[in-house]
C-alpha cells in the first residue's frame, strides 16, 4: 500500500496515540473533502491493529500484559504498519468486516421493533435507524480485529434529536474498549457541541502542490499528468488521485468552475434562467445536477479560501458561507417536496454577486 499523501504531522500525531495505553476512542477529522480524511483514519485502523505493531496477547500471557504495555512504550512511536499480516491485508484490500464506513443511506439501518421500514439508499442524512444501528454493533465484539472502527461520513449529516442520539452521545463518552469512532466532516460547526466536546479533534488542512505531485508520481503516474492533477486538485490529493486515474474529469470540473464563475457574475434575471434550467435537468438526471451542486460547493469554498488570505474583508467571507448554506439547503429541498425550480431559485438568490478575473476568451456557452 502506497504511503498516505501529505499529513506527515498527523500520521506522527497518529502512530502516538495508537501505540499509547490510552488509545482515544472518539477522533474527529475536520477538514474539506478530499483532503485525506478518510485515508487518515484509514490509517489509524492500520495502526491499531497491525498484527506486527500489536503482538495478539493470549490468554495465558495476560499476567504479562504489564509487561507488554511498558514494551510497547518504550516502542518507537514511527512504528508503522507492516503491510502484509492478516489485518493489515485485509484493510488494505478494503474487506475488513470490523471497518465499518457509515453515511446517508442504508448501512446499519435497524428498524425499531415491528417497524415496517422502506429501505432509503437515496436519503440525505445519516438516520435514527442507522445511528440506532452503530450503537447495537458498537455493543458486540469485533469479529476479528483488535478494535472496529466505525467511520461517520459526513458526521454533520447525524440526525440530531432523540434518544439514540442521546445514546450515541454516551457511548461516545465511554465507547466499548474495542470499537473506535472516526467522525469525518467538512463543516465541523455544523456538529452538535455535545459530539465534538467528546472526540479528539484533528484538522485536515490541505497538502502542498508539490507533496502531492511527488506521491502520485511515486504511484507511478506519469509526471506530467501528476503535475497538472496535482494542480487541478488544489491542495486536496483524494482529488488529485481521481483526477490522474480520469484526467476527463479534470477538464469537465475546470470548465463547470468556470461556467460557476460567470453565472455568479450575471444578473438576477440570468441566474433565474439558470434556476429553470437545473430544475428542468433534475427532472431527467438527479445525480448530474447533484455533481453540478458539488462543483458550486468547490467553487465557494475556494472564494472562502480567498477571502481568509488579508486581502478580502470579513463581508466576502459571510457571503461565501451563505452560499454554501444555501447549497445545503437546497440538497435538502429537494429530498423534500419543494418544488425543484423553487429550491434552485432561493440558492440562486442567495449567492452574492461576485466578479472575478475569469477568462473572458469563450462565449458564455448554453447552460446545458
Ligand atoms: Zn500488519
Ligand atoms: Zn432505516
Amino acid at each position: 500500500m502506497p504511503e498516505l499523501i501529505g499529513h506527515r504531522d498527523i500520521l506522527r500525531e497518529l502512530r502516538a496515540l495508537a501505540m499509547s495505553e490510552d488509545v482515544p476512542h472518539a477522533l474527529l477529522f475536520a477538514g474539506a473533502e478530499g483532503t485525506g480524511r478518510t485515508a487518515l483514519a484509514i490509517e489509524y485502523a492500520r495502526l491499531l491493529n497491525c498484527e506486527v505493531l500489536h503482538p495478539p496477547v493470549t490468554a495465558g500471557a495476560s499476567l504479562f500484559r504489564e509487561e507488554f504495555h511498558s514494551q510497547l512504550a518504550t516502542r518507537n512511536s514511527d512504528s508503522l504498519p507492516c503491510g502484509v499480516c492478516r489485518q493489515c491485508r485485509l484493510i488494505d484490500e478494503g474487506v475488513h468486516p470490523d471497518i465499518i464506513v457509515m453515511g446517508p443511506g442504508d448501512t446499519l439501518c435497524r428498524p425499531r421493533d415491528g417497524e415496517s421500514h422502506a429501505k432509503h439508499p437515496d436519503s440525505r442524512d445519516i438516520r435514527i435507524c442507522q445511528v440506532r444501528g452503530v450503537i447495537d454493533l458498537a455493543s458486540r465484539y469485533p469479529f476479528e480485529a483488535q478494535y472496529r472502527m466505525i467511520i461517520i461520513d459526513p458526521a454533520d449529516r447525524l440526525y440530531r434529536n432523540g434518544q439514540a442520539v442521546h445514546t450515541l452521545l454516551k457511548t461516545l463518552e465511554e465507547p466499548p474498549g474495542h470499537t473506535v469512532f472516526c467522525l469525518i466532516t467538512a463543516a465541523p460547526e455544523e456538529l452538535l457541541e455535545t459530539i465534538v466536546s467528546r472526540c479528539r479533534r484533528i484538522d485536515v488542512r490541505h497538502v502542498p502542490r508539490l507533496e502531492i505531485e511527488a506521491g502520485l508520481v511515486s504511484r507511478g503516474i506519469e509526471p506530467a499528468l501528476a503535475l497538472r492533477a496535482a494542480e487541478a486538485s488544489k491542495g486536496r490529493p483524494g482529488l488529485a488521485l481521481q483526477y490522474a486515474n480520469q484526467p476527463d474529469l479534470m477538464g469537465d470540473r475546470a470548465r463547470l468552475l468556470e461556467r460557476c464563475a460567470r453565472i455568479a457574475a450575471e444578473s438576477t434575471a440570468e441566474r433565474f434562467k439558470y434556476a429553470g434550467e437545473l430544475a428542468e435537468r433534475f427532472r431527467r438526471d438527479r445525480v448530474a445536477v447533484g455533481a453540478e451542486l458539488d462543483v458550486w460547493e468547490a467553487f465557494w469554498e475556494e472564494r472562502l479560501r480567498e477571502g481568509a488570505g488579508a486581502s478580502a474583508g470579513n463581508e466576502a467571507l459571510t457571503a461565501a458561507l451563505e452560499a454554501l448554506r444555501a447549497i445545503k439547503q437546497a440538497r435538502e429541498d429537494l429530498q423534500t417536496n419543494v418544488i425543484p425550480r423553487t429550491a434552485f431559485e432561493l440558492m440562486l438568490l442567495t449567492f452574492p454577486r461576485v466578479t472575478l478575473s475569469i477568462s473572458r476568451e469563450e462565449e458564455p456557452a448554453a447552460y446545458a
